[in-house]
């Protein structure tokens, strides 16, 4: 087990230096957004303060307005008169600067003045003497109006007098137009700072959480970088607090081993079985050669002798035929496929199958339809060669039927013999390379254990299903079931090898 939390032994060996890391290409695409972000609300928190500055200004002018219309009266024919309100302030006497002056001019509904506060006369410049013009200002960023007077800048409002729903008059405020400038210099130079600082620390952040995110990955990477086919028992730890994303990876190269380890076993045990198939028959071949050679014999011993060695070199040519085409199929190779009449396979093969039957007294019959799949028919025929060969070697006396019929739709073919059966332990294993029931590994039965598996992969590969039903001591049936086609329009012959 490795640690996925635990540190990296090897990091970029082996990647490409021309590939960018991962923490690099999360920094350039996260890298300018952020600062696009920030700087949008910098502008936004810029221009918050402005407007709040010049709403500011506003504000002082409307409430002078409403201070200055409270003390307004109008009598019953809607003529201003001037309130007790004497306007003694010293902002409304003084125009310098230190005392913030508030100009205040009252007009009646002809623009004619009614009152004015004493510091316009201060003021050394002409002053306007009729209400100034006024433009609506945004509801978002409030603009302030101004003139020039007496070489200041005055920014001003004019409001309305209303009494019972008509306008009597108009009061004008007016004041020095305050310096915001500086202020708001000051304030994006730290705004500006800020920013910056901020762009940074969360850059920094980010290439910190990135490395975080990376440690088990590398701890993964080294791990794949030290496995071999000779630790693949070898598993990585997933610890609780590991990301979700990670801890599938991990799993994900787990259950990827576990099938590894699972094929590479397969493997180990295909080839160790092999040899040993392959060995014992070679060993006696060479026993029987050596005994042969020990002294000089009649030609009939001789004979004798090529004719055992005949039978012994054609099993290990068949085990040899089959192994090949296991190691064939597994590869998953693309089988040539056409037409095949399985009715008239079946009736090859029971031909092929029919001296040594003949030789051990049995009854061979064979009965079909005229049945089309489509398939390879070379393997074809080595699937239906097995299961009669097997019938017949697998039944003492009695009788091995074939038949080929369509049911529903799915060409059978049925093999059934009354011989030994396989006994119900037994039955799962059938089928599993290099495996022989005790029983046919006592009898005198020849074989590898390797016909019935190449008959399954032979139907696996054809998309059907191999059936096997048996009884012990009452007989077997095996069915291989395959899709129909229809018969092709000039139907060849089944191909003969
Ligand atoms: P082999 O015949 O070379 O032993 P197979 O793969 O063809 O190998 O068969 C595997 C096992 O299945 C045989 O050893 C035998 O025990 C059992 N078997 C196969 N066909 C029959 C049958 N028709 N009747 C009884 N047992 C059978």
């Amino acid at each position: 087990m490795i640690e996925l939390t635990g540190r990296s032994r090897s990091s970029d060996e082996g990647s490409s230096p021309s590939r960018p890391s991962f923490r690099r290409r999360l920094l350039t695409v996260v890298g300018p957004a952020l600062a696009g972000a920030l700087l949008l609300l910098g502008l936004l928190g810029w221009g918050a303060v402005y407007v709040a500055l010049q709403q500011g200004a506003v504000d002082v002018l409307q409430a002078e307005v409403i201070e200055v219309t409270a003390d307004i009266e109008s009598n019953e024919r809607g003529n201003l008169e001037a309130g007790g309100h004497e306007w003694e302030e010293v902002h409304h006497r003084l125009a310098n600067e230190r005392v913030d002056p508030v100009f205040v001019q009252v007009f009646d509904r002809y623009y004619r003045i009614i009152r004015a506060s004493a510091n316009i006369d201060s003021l050394s410049a002409r002053y306007p003497e009729q209400p100034l013009a006024t433009s609506r200002s945004s509801d978002w960023i409030p603009t302030l109006q101004t003139f020039e007077a007496g070489g200041r800048t005055l920014y001003y409002l004019v409001e309305p007098i209303a009494r019972d729903g008509r306008t009597v008059g108009y009061v004008q405020v007016a004041r020095p137009l305050p310096e915001h400038g500086p202020v708001l210099r000051r304030y994006a130079a730290t705004l500006g700072l800020v920013i910056v600082l901020l762009f940074g620390g969360l850059l920094a952040l980010i290439g910190w959480a990135a490395g975080r995110v990376l440690r088990p990955l590398r701890s993964i990477i080294a791990f794949a970088e030290t496995t071999t086919s000779s630790d693949l028992g070898e598993r990585i730890d997933v610890p609780e607090m590991v990301d979700h994303e990670t801890a599938l990876l991990a799993r994900t190269i787990n259950d990827l081993l576990d099938r590894l380890e699972e094929s590479f076993e397969a493997l180990r045990t295909f080839t160790s079985n092999a040899a040993h198939e392959l060995q014992t028959p070679l060993t006696v071949l060479q026993g029987h050669v050596e005994i042969a050679l020990r002294r000089s014999r009649s030609a009939e011993s001789y004979e004798s002798t090529l004719r055992l060695l005949d039978r012994r070199l054609g099993e290990m040519v068949r085990t040899v035929r089959a192994l090949l085409t296991l190691t064939r199929l597994d590869q998953g190779e693309e089988l040539s496929t056409e037409p095949v009449d399985l009715g008239t396979l079946a009736h090859e093969e029971v031909a092929a199958a029919q001296s040594q039957a003949d030789e051990k007294g049995l009854t061979l019959t064979v009965d079909t339809d005229e049945v089309w799949v489509e398939g390879q028919p070379d393997l074809l025929r080595e699937a239906a060669q097995n299961l009669v060969d097997n019938a017949v070697k697998y039944t003492e006396d009695g009788e091995v039927r074939v038949t080929v019929t369509e049911e529903e739709g799915r060409a059978i073919f049925r093999c059934r013999d009354n011989g030994m059966g396989i006994e119900k332990d037994d039955l799962p294993h059938v089928g599993a390379r290099f495996y022989r029931s005790q029983k046919a590994g006592t009898d005198d039965a020849e074989g590898s254990g390797l016909g019935l598996s190449l008959v399954r992969r032979i139907v696996e590969a054809h998309d059907g299903t191999l059936r096997v039903e048996s009884t012990p001591e009452k007989g077997s049936q095996f069915e291989i079931v395959l899709s129909t086609v229809p018969a092709p329009a000039s139907a060849p012959a089944v191909n003969a090898s």
